[in-house]
């Protein structure tokens, strides 16, 4: 093995296949497990976003901080899942209107 730069920490070292020295190899490691995170694709006044949330509660959450609506258009900010372990979900209606 030659030593080459690990990306993680810029030591010259031995590196793992994912290019990080031990130390930070096991960092990653452990840094791994992030919740699965599904998508939404949100609505709000013939806008349409994509966000990435761990639940449809999340997921409005940051298309209210996205869309920025005023109090009295907090409803017509409209959340729904599209993709779930990175699977597309099908809604057999489309709600938009
Ligand atoms: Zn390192």
């Amino acid at each position: 093995m030659e030593k080459i730069e690990c990306s993680g920490c810029g030591l010259p070292t031995q590196v793992d296949d994912d290019g990080l020295c031990n130390t930070c190899h096991d960092k990653a490691e452990v840094a791994l497990p992030t919740p699965v995170k599904s998508g939404y694709i949100c609505f709000y006044d013939r806008k349409q976003i994509e966000v990435y949330a761990d639940g449809l509660f999340a997921a409005k959450e940051e298309a209210l901080r996205q869309f920025k609506p005023p109090k009295s258009k907090l409803h017509m900010v409209h959340c729904h899942l599209a993709e779930k372990d990175g699977q597309p979900v099908v809604h057999s209606t489309a709600s938009l209107g």
